[in-house]
């Protein structure tokens, strides 16, 4: 299905990422993985390579910084010749109570999980062909409130409306502008920051009585990527276990 196409994804040396580029690659795609953290996206692009035989290059990019992620579109064009899907995924979910949150926090969060989209999307709408696919990772934070996290809310839900009206935007280019807001996912991120109580807490609330797996998130990744998803644009699809449903 994706034979000869090349994906950018972001944040790819773990998580979430690490399962959309694996899935991407399985379907034959050359992926370039993007991640501020050299080695293990590096690590990352080998390992997959190796297991998919699809090509995989890596390169280190902070998705904050619009002259890194020029210079990854710039390689993922000079490596493969085109670009064809981007995977706007990198993000962190630092917690703090809204009364401690500094400016430097919410500018944080802001730049990495918000001006990364803007960035990214715009640097590879402009080299990208009629047919191509820009797909979000957003989160069930952008639909409910969850405390310690107003910045993170704040940054999903606007990838939420940016998706809307860059789908927009872009309708006439052909390129679909989609995102998917997850719930729980198993990722070494979601390891860091919640023991194993609250872990146990959230699991009441998903009526598939399990976290999602990387791999959850990268099938509906793949298939907003694919062609038999043409007809769907500036949408944002809930895969969450049926976690927001009540
Ligand atoms: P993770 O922390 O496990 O992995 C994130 C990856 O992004 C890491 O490899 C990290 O190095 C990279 N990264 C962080 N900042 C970066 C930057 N400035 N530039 C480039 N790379 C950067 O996270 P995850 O759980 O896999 O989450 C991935 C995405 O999914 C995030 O956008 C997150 O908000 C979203 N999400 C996750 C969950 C969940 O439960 N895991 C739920 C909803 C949404």
């Amino acid at each position: 299905m994706f034979k000869n196409k090349t994906a950018i994804v972001t944040g790819a040396a773990k998580g979430i990422g690490y399962g959309i580029a694996l899935a991407l690659a399985k379907e034959r795609t050359n992926v370039v993985l993007a991640d501020m953290d050299e080695s293990a996206n590096e690590k990352s692009a080998k390992e997959i390579e190796k297991e998919t035989g699809s090509k995989c290059v890596a390169v280190k990019c902070d998705v904050s910084k619009k002259e890194d992620v020029d210079n990854l579109v710039k390689t993922a064009i000079n490596e493969f010749g085109t670009l064809d899907i981007l995977v706007n995924n990198a993000g962190i979910f630092p917690s703090k109570p809204f009364l401690e949150l500094t400016e430097t926090d919410w500018d944080k969060v802001i730049d990495v999980n918000l001006k990364s989209v803007f960035l990214c999307s715009q640097a590879a709408a402009k080299v990208m062909r009629d047919g191509s696919k820009i797909v979000s990772i957003s989160s069930i934070a952008s639909l409910v409130g969850f405390e310690g996290l107003t910045h993170y809310c704040a940054s999903k839900g606007g990838i939420n409306g940016m998706t809307r009206a860059l789908a927009l935007e872009l309708a006439p280019k052909k390129i679909n502008v989609n995102a998917i807001a997850p719930g729980l996912i198993g990722t070494p991120g979601v390891d860091a920051g919640l023991n194993d109580e609250a872990k146990k807490q959230m699991l009441t609330m998903i009526p598939w009585n399990r976290m999602g797996l990387p791999e959850d998130i990268a099938n509906a990744v793949v298939f907003l990527a694919s062609p038999q998803s043409d007809y769907i644009t500036g949408q944002v699809i809930v895969v969450d276990g049926g976690w927001t449903l009540r």
